[in-house]
């Protein structure tokens, strides 16, 4: 008889096992709170204005590479899928904007022309850039010695750089240089906290033409990847939030959603780590690593996204960092670390001919916005739009007339996140990159309990789309040798 899989969130991860599975020939049905598949990953239209609430940077756009292909499995990309690799991204500092150069050697050439004192720190830096650059970044642990010696001819650059900053914080980096401005921008590129292989990564695969931007951005992304899951035989029910994994003597059995029991074989748990941990399972069983990092791993910040249709392009480029000295209310604090401004105008299915869909992300506290959610609906919009307000005006001084342009305002608090998508701490990709979450390796299974597998951002510091898809085809791998 067919083997039936129980599949709890249609997020990247949870549609990934869902279709290596049904490429297996096994039965799955992906049980999702929201009434869309996507998860974080999503777009959402306003009035003939589409804002991209996910995807900066993918990693993994290059033919050729490991994650290409894994997009190529899953859908996630198509063959003519046109990708945007913006040049650069400008950043304010001091009240000078930066034009920082996304490829080699101009980024180089442009560090030393900001300092002399630093010329061979830079070279250091950079020649290890330029080895990611020229390097494959291995998406999977090689099935055998032949595999194996192709991996480290291909990716040799990879393996001689990644040891050597992983355990190293960017802030620890960037101390010993002399330029301010290279400190700043190094550190506008990756937070201080973060590990330093976070930011050659990034680099690494930004410059290589390997973490552009899919054109139709993650609403085309994950039609394909829903659309492939459904022609295999996959089966999604929407609202449809899982209450409860349900155990018999150790064993799972199936999932409870809406108080209906449904039985499975096997079940994947690509939600939300926290909620599968103690909502779920109701704290009876321990991860030995989650339990412990949800506990005490600094985890990205909560987020509120502003997005504005405008009724004219003003030129604004792919990412721009602002500064804002004057400080900015987002209730119930003035917070004076900037924002950031990212336009979609190099796509033209973002807005309407000759019109412009932008948007301004930045952290904002969860337990404000919750509260007012859940007391006062009322208040709640209205301060969302005050919010907006207090963007609009910030940018209006950098960008005269942009004000003026807004047709469509749109604002996702940190609430929206909770509410949505069930998202623990309104984090928006789990536990941040450091050199400690980096060097723990999460355990798929959980001790003391068959036939449940997790996946998905949580279970792989710093998150991401690569991330989230390879977790869920790892995680369909090992429920396949589990079935058996
Ligand atoms: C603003 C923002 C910007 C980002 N930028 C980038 C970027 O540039 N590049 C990049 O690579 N990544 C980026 N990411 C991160 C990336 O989108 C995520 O890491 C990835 O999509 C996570 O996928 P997932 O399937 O693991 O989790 P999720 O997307 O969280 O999916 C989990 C799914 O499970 C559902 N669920 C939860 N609990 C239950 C339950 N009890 N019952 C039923 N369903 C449940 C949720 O509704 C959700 O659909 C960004 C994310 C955000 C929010």
């Amino acid at each position: 008889m067919t083997k039936k899989v129980a599949i709890i969130g249609a997020g990247l991860a949870g549609l990934s096992a869902g279709i290596y599975l049904q490429k297996s020939g096994i039965e799955t049905e992906i049980f999702e709170l929201a009434p869309w598949a996507g998860g974080v990953c999503t777009s959402w239209e306003r009035q003939g204005y589409r804002f991209d609430g996910c995807i900066h940077w993918m990693v993994g756009t290059k033919p050729g590479t490991d994650f290409y292909e894994l997009y190529r499995e899953v859908g996630a990309l198509a063959a003519d899928t046109v990708i945007y690799d913006a040049e650069s991204i400008k950043q304010e500092i001091n009240g000078i904007t930066y034009e920082i150069p996304l490829r080699m050697p101009q980024f180089r050439e442009y560090l030393h022309s900001l300092s002399a004192a630093d010329t061979q720190r830079i070279d250091r830096f950079c020649d290890d850039v330029d080895a990611m650059v020229n390097s494959k970044m291995p998406a999977k642990n090689p099935a055998n010695l032949s595999e194996l010696l192709k991996m480290m001819r291909e990716s040799k650059g990879f393996i001689k750089v990644m040891p050597k900053y992983i355990k190293m914080k960017v802030a620890d980096f960037v101390e010993p240089f002399q330029s301010q401005v290279i400190k700043r921008i190094i550190l506008s590129l990756m937070p201080a906290k973060f590990s330093m292989s976070a930011l050659m990564m990034m680099l690494g695969t930004r410059m290589s033409g390997n973490a552009g931007y899919p054109l139709g951005g993650s609403q085309e992304v994950m039609h394909r990847i829903e659309t492939n899951y459904r022609e295999l035989g996959g089966k999604i029910h929407f609202n449809s939030k899982v209450d409860k994994i349900v155990i018999e003597a150790g064993k799972v059995t199936g999932i409870q959603t809406k108080g209906e029991f449904f039985p499975a074989d096997f079940v994947i748990a690509a939600g939300d780590a926290h909620d599968a941990l103690t909502n779920l399972l109701g704290d009876r069983y321990v991860h030995p690593q989650l339990n412990e990092m949800l506990k005490s791993a600094p985890l990205f910040s909560s987020l509120a996204l502003i997005s504005f249709g405008l009724n004219q392009q003003f030129g604004i480029p792919f990412s721009t960092s602002y500064e804002i000295p004057e400080g900015l209310e987002v209730a119930p604090e003035k917070i004076t670390h900037g924002f950031s401004l990212r336009s979609f105008d190099f796509d033209p299915s973002a807005a309407p001919a000759g019109c412009s869909s932008v948007m301004v992300s930045l952290s904002a506290p969860l337990e404000y916005w919750n509260e007012l959610r859940t007391r006062d609906m009322v208040e709640y919009k209205k301060q969302k739009q005050v919010l907006a307000d207090r963007v609009a005006d910030a940018i209006e001084k950098r960008i005269p007339g942009f004000k003026k342009a807004i047709q469509v305002t749109d604002v996702a608090t940190p609430a929206t996140y909770v509410h949505l998508v069930n998202l623990y701490q309104g984090s928006f990709e789990g536990f941040l990159p450091t050199p400690k979450t980096l060097t723990t390796t999460f355990r798929k299974t959980i001790p003391g309990l068959q036939n449940l597998v997790m996946c998905g951002q949580w279970l792989t510091a710093g998150g991401g789309i690569c991330s989230a898809i390879q977790s869920g085809k790892e995680a369909a791998e090992l429920s396949l040798r589990m079935l058996k």
